[in-house]
Order: structure tokens, then C-alpha cells, then sequence
């Protein structure tokens, strides 16, 4: 089959995050095939977060005049309007090679170091595909194959001898064009390389596995005989190989160090599980070799091993009295945000779990179906607007738990365009942590990939503390605090780890759970890892935690949770993994809940009792089904009469509401005091009705 046609389409441009600062902005696009040039460059594209640009750009290449080493460039160039001084936001670059016989769909990701935007972060998908063939077989006198060979090398067929490249890269999605770590010279005639479905993004939506990301900082000690083994244990994957059509059913993986097992077949995948069988202090090594175990080293990773340990944590909701004051986000997507985030946790062995300990403070209410999930209404809505993060009033501290990480969800921060602000991150040393070996601990070059240069040792500074907790209102807090559990300690603060999470975006954004991540891993010790304030392509340091290498181009930070504002940005290293699994919140094994003390028995309700003779149901003292129905038969609204209305206006009296002579006729007056304390209650709707609901209030106030 020799391929005549081939049709280049740009498919779409996915918009992954916007810049809250700037706002959505005009782009334009342009782009050539072969040096023709194609679409529109003067139309003009909304962007938005969390949309599609369509594109519906097309072009066919007349290919039947090319031969081997040949190829069809694809050149892709965006640019923005009107709200960046720099309208370039750079290029993307594709070849397509002779002999064109497969069909591709390249997946690029726009990055800071200028492939699509500095301030923006996409997707752009190009297929290619055969759009006319004919039976003739095509020239391949300049193209090797990529089969093994005599010996333990691909052999090329003009009999050149060569190691496949192929990396496990620890990072996902791997990073493209000089993002990477640099690739050994081949030949021009070699094939070229391509990424494997391991390499693509995860979209951190829908339910996903535990070990979706492959490739992570630790392999958890698990046995197989464990539920939902195959879905917990380590992934490891081949994420590039080159050539693209090597033959993959010679690689071999072997584990070289390090209490590790493989579980299933090893040899000619692309793809093993493995898991730990103990804890390791030293990184374990696995290696891919070429043809035997024996054969030549193509590429190793690292991992520790250790046990999956637990941070438990409870979220809080903190609801205002208005629209306006209500975050848009609710338990459920809390709940979500939480599970979704532990897929990035969980490289690093680590999981956020319900807090086992359930008491409540400052109003909260647990949510039913989402464990861990607790929503505060508060009429006071400076707790939720405009929440200043440094100073009081602050809701970080409502319904904490001294000990579990605390994720308090607000309606909007003082300082806008923060996606969230570690806030409260006690006993933090601020130190320096290292790590040497080969393969690197990430992907700072030269990688310690055969046949690379060995690795450099690597150097991380970690997160200070925030600032102690002193103000007044703080002290006020922990008195109150105490009066209620007069075990409270009096250093809880030193225990409040947490952060808080402004209404930003919509709760479906994908953003939500690499936020909460990022900044779980501040309050855990982690400093920023990139940060697009700074310029690393211009010498500049990018990174807050000083890992900074890559020849003075910058550590390449687009890889990392903890990088500054990328949706896609997935992974904890093994310098990182090691810090936040020493964090004092991370736990061994979940509790089991302590046995709810048993309620006292309550004080029998006089009031409760004079309305239930005037309902003229058993006078129980509690709230219970006859007292319920009753009361539902016997409402007090406008025009109203009866002892009942009579009890209404005696409790709307001794609650100061105004309600006028206790006469038992409800007027004009008894009305506007039943709403007066439904309007100061947030369980109560104001309907100037006095209900089963609103009697209840009064009977236990
Ligand atoms: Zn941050």
C-alpha cells in the first residue's frame, strides 16, 4: 500500500483552564501544512474555560511524490488580543514521515515555555489520516524497519544496529518538544518516536481508579489476594519508544532492587503491575531490558515502596444568608473534589479519608452520603464573602478538628484570582531534603536514562509555617472552644492543618481536585514547584522549592501537582512523596469511630408539655409523631383563634418578638412576630405561619 493522499484536520482546541485575572480573550490561530498555509487567521475565537474551540480546519497533502526521510510538517501558531501586551503565544510544530501508513491523532498541550500560551493552558488535537492508496508497495529503500534484528538491536534495513529508545517517564502527561528531558541523537532515517497511551493526560472527571496515573512516587504494599488489587497496586508503563514500530515483545522488566513483585506477565509488555511486599527506605529499582534479562538496559525507574497511609480530613461548607453568599459548590461535589484529588494523592501512597471522629462544632451539620462533608449556615456572611486569608474573621477555624486536614469551602477570597490559600500549615520546618541516584527523581535532566548522563543530586526546600494563631478573635475561639469540651487542648491551633477553597470556578471544573492537591500539598510541606510569575526560559528561577535544573532553563514544571496553575499537572515526585508522608496528619490505620456517649436524659420541656395539653395529644415532652400531626392541624395564621394561638404569642413574648397582648386571637400583630423569629433563624422559612416547624423552635428555644 502506498499511500497518494493524506488529510491533515485540526480537530479542536480544548481550553483547559483561563486566566481568572484576564478573563476570557479574543484568540486568533493560523497554521500551514507543507508550507501551504490554511484557515483563517483573522477570525476571531472566544476562549473559555472548559470549551471547545472548534477549528474545523482541514487540508489534503498530495504525498505520492515523497520518499523515505520525508515528511509533512504541520505548523500551528496562536495568538491573542486585546489583553496581553504580547500578542505570540507560540508554535506548535508536527511532521508526518513517509511512508504514511498509519493513521495519528497527536495530542499537544499548551505550556508556559511557549508552545501554545503563558497564561492559558490547552489541548490542540490534529489527525491525520489516509484519504487515497494504492495497492503498489511503497519505496522503502530509505526507511528502516524497526524489527529486531540479529544480535540484541533493532536493525535497521540499511543494517545499522541500534538500542530502541524507551522511557518510563514518572510524569503525566509527558511534556512535549523541549519540555522534556533531551532525547539521545538517532539517526534521521530511525522512525520516529512516539508517546504510548500512558503518556496522555487523565482527566481527572468520573470515577477513576486509584492507580489511573501510572508510573507513581510509591509502590504500595499490597497483596493480591486484596479487594480491587488489580486497581491498587502500581502501574508501571512505557510512556515513549523509539522507533514507533519497535518490536515491543522483546522488552523484559526485572526488578533490580527493592521488595518488590511483579504480578502477571513481564515480558513483551508495554505495561506490569507491581507491588510492594515491605516498606523501603531506599527507592526500589526496576529496569526494562532489551530481548532478555540479561539483554541491554533500556531504561529504569524508581519508586519507594511503602504502606498506603491515611490524612483524615473533614471539609467544611460555609453557606451566608444570601444567593450571593452561597458557594456554588455543594457536599456532593465536595465529596467528589476529595476523591478525585486522592488520585494524585495516592502516587505518593498517601489517601484523604472521612475523619472518623464526627462531633460537629459551630452550627455545622454533617452531610448525608458524603462522609467527612460538613456545611455551617451562618448569617454572619463575612465568613464566606471576601474572606481575607491572613487576618480574622476566619472560617478555618469553625469545625475544626485539631489533627485532620481541614478543607473549608467559601463563596470568595479578599485577594481574587486565588484558586485556594494554604492558610493554616503549623509545625512546618521550612528545611532542605535531597536525593541522589539514577534514574532522577523527577524529570530533571540529564535523566540517568541509558544512555544518558548519570543524575544529579537533587535538593528541595520545603514549606515554613504559617504564622501561630494569636489574634483576640483566635483566643476567643479556643475559650469557647474549651467551655464546650474542657479537653479542647490549648495548643489546637498547632493542629489545625488546612486550607481554604474560594467558589473560583464551576464545581465540574477539573480544576477543583488538582487545587485541592496542590494546596493539601503546601499544608503538608511542599513550596511551589514552578510558578509562572517567574521566567525560566530566561534564566529566572521557576520554582519556590529551588529544584531548579535543566542547564539554567528551569526545572520543566508543567509535570507537577504543585506547579503554579496547570490543570494537568499530575504528579508528586519522590522527594516530594518522602516529605509528606512525615507530615504529623498522616496516619498508619483509620481509627474505629469512639462509641457515641449516650444522650442524658433531657429535662422534661414544660412548654413542650403546656402545648401539647392545649393540642390535646399525651403530654410526653418530646417532639414525637402525635405532637407533629397535631400541630400540622393546628397552624396559626392570619385570623387564627385558640389556646394554641395563645401559647404562640406567650413563647413569641418571652423571646422579645413583640407579639402583642396574649389574647388567642392571631392579628396582624402575632403575624409580624412569627416572621420576626422566622427571619432570625436559618431553619425556619418566613411565612408568617407558625407550623409543626416553627412551634418546635419555640417549644425548645
Ligand atoms: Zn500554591
Amino acid at each position: 500500500m502506498a499511500t497518494k493522499k493524506i488529510k491533515i484536520s485540526f480537530e479542536q482546541l480544548r481550553c483547559l483552564r483561563d486566566s481568572t485575572v484576564f478573563g476570557a480573550a479574543k484568540w486568533s490561530f493560523s497554521a500551514t501544512v507543507d508550507g501551504q498555509k490554511i484557515g483563517d487567521a483573522k477570525k476571531r475565537f472566544t476562549v473559555k474555560p472548559g470549551t471547545l474551540v472548534s477549528l474545523g480546519w482541514s487540508h489534503e497533502v498530495d504525498v505520492s511524490g515523497k520518499k523515505g526521510g520525508e515528511f509533512v510538517e504541520v505548523v500551528f501558531r496562536a495568538e491573542e488580543h486585546g489583553v496581553l501586551f504580547k500578542p505570540d503565544q507560540g508554535t506548535v510544530r508536527l511532521k508526518f514521515h513517509y511512508p504514511f501508513q498509519r493513521e495519528l491523532e497527536h495530542v499537544f498541550f499548551g505550556s508556559p515555555g511557549g508552545i501554545i500560551s503563558k497564561t492559558q493552558n490547552f489541548m490542540l488535537s490534529v489527525r491525520m489520516e489516509i484519504t487515497d492508496a494504492d495497492d503498489t508497495a511503497p519505496d522503502m529503500s530509505g526507511v528502516p524497519t524497526g524489527k529486531k534484528g540479529a544480535g540484541d538491536t533493532v536493525t535497521t534495513v540499511a543494517g545499522t544496529g541500534l538500542v530502541p529508545r524507551v522511557e518510563i517517564s514518572p510524569v503525566v502527561p509527558v511534556l512535549q518538544g523541549d519540555q522534556v528531558p533531551p532525547r539521545p541523537d538517532f539517526d534521521a532515517i530511525v522512525p520516529h518516536g512516539k508517546d504510548t497511551k500512558a503518556a496522555k493526560p487523565i482527566k481527572l472527571a468520573g470515577s477513576l481508579d486509584l492507580n489511573a496515573l501510572p508510573n507513581p512516587a510509591l509502590i504500595p504494599v499490597i497483596k493480591p489476594t486484596e479487594n480491587d488489587f488489580k486497581k491498587r497496586c502500581a502501574r508501571l508503563s512505557v510512556t515513549h519508544i523509539r522507533p514507533h514500530n519497535a518490536d515491543t515483545s522483546q522488552l523484559r522488566w526485572v526488578v533490580k532492587k527493592g521488595p518488590v513483585q511483579f504480578h502477571g506477565e513481564t515480558k513483551g509488555r508495554e505495561e506490569v503491575l507491581a507491588y510492594g511486599t515491605a516498606e523501603s527506605d531506599e527507592p526500589a529499582e526496576i529496569e526494562l531490558r532489551w530481548g532478555d534479562p540479561e539483554g541491554p538496559l533500556l531504561c529504569k525507574f524508581r519508586a519507594w515502596v511503602g504502606k498506603v497511609k491515611y490524612i483524615p480530613t473533614r471539609a467544611t461548607l460555609v453557606v451566608g444568608s444570601t444567593i450571593g453568599a452561597t458557594p456554588r459548590c455543594t457536599p456532593a461535589d465536595i465529596h467528589r473534589h476529595i476523591q478525585l484529588a486522592n488520585i494524585l494523592m495516592y502516587q505518593s501512597g498517601l489517601l484523604l479519608v472521612p475523619d472518623h471522629e464526627t462531633e460537629t462544632w459551630d452550627g455545622a451539620k454533617a452531610s448525608v452520603g458524603n462522609p467527612g462533608v460538613y456545611t455551617i449556615k451562618t448569617n454572619d456572611n463575612t465568613l464566606t464573602i471576601g474572606v481575607n486569608d491572613n487576618i480574622p474573621p476566619h472560617p478555618m477555624r469553625l469545625n475544626f478538628r485539631p489533627g485532620a486536614m481541614h478543607l473549608v469551602y467559601i463563596k470568595s477570597l479578599s485577594s481574587a484570582g486565588a484558586a485556594g490559600v494554604a492558610v493554616d500549615r503549623p509545625k512546618l520546618l521550612g528545611a532542605y531534603e535531597s536525593i541522589e541516584g539514577t534514574p532522577s527523581t523527577s524529570w530533571v535532566p540529564p535523566t540517568g536514562v541509558a544512555p544518558d548522563k548519570a543524575s544529579k543530586k537533587v535538593t528541595m526546600k520545603t514549606m515554613p509555617a504559617s504564622d501561630p494563631r494569636t489574634s483576640k478573635k483566635d483566643q476567643d475561639y479556643l475559650k469557647a472552644r474549651k467551655k464546650l469540651d474542657p479537653g479542647f487542648p490549648d495548643d489546637a491551633f498547632q493542629s489545625l492543618y488546612g486550607c481554604i477553597m474560594p467558589d473560583y470556578t464551576p464545581p465540574n471544573d477539573e480544576d477543583w481536585p488538582q487545587t485541592l492537591a496542590h494546596e493539601v500539598g503546601h499544608v503538608l510541606g511542599l513550596r511551589h514547584r514552578g510558578n509562572p510569575q517567574t521566567d525560566p526560559a530566561n534564566g529566572k528561577v521557576g520554582s519556590n522549592d529551588e529544584v531548579n535544573g535543566n542547564g539554567g532553563k528551569g526545572h520543566p514544571w508543567l509535570e507537577n501537582v504543585m506547579s503554579y496553575g496547570y490543570t494537568q499537572s499530575q504528579d508528586f515526585d519522590l522527594l516530594q512523596t518522602r516529605v509528606i508522608r512525615k507530615h504529623p496528619s498522616v496516619i498508619d490505620e483509620i481509627p474505629k469511630p469512639k462509641p457515641k456517649p449516650k444522650p442524658k436524659p433531657k429535662p422534661a420541656n414544660e412548654k413542650l408539655k403546656d402545648l401539647q395539653k392545649r393540642l390535646g395529644v399525651p403530654e410526653s415532652g418530646e417532639w414525637d409523631d402525635a405532637t407533629e400531626q397535631a400541630a400540622s392541624s393546628k397552624m396559626v395564621r392570619n385570623g387564627a383563634r385558640g389556646a394554641v394561638v395563645e401559647w404562640v404569642q406567650t413563647q413569641l413574648n418571652a423571646q422579645g418578638m413583640e407579639s402583642g397582648t396574649v389574647d388567642g386571637i392571631a392579628g396582624s400583630v402575632t403575624v409580624g412576630a412569627i416572621r420576626r423569629w422566622q427571619d432570625n433563624r436559618d431553619d425556619l422559612t418566613t411565612d408568617g405561619i407558625a407550623g409543626p416547624r416553627t412551634m418546635q423552635t419555640l417549644a425548645e428555644s
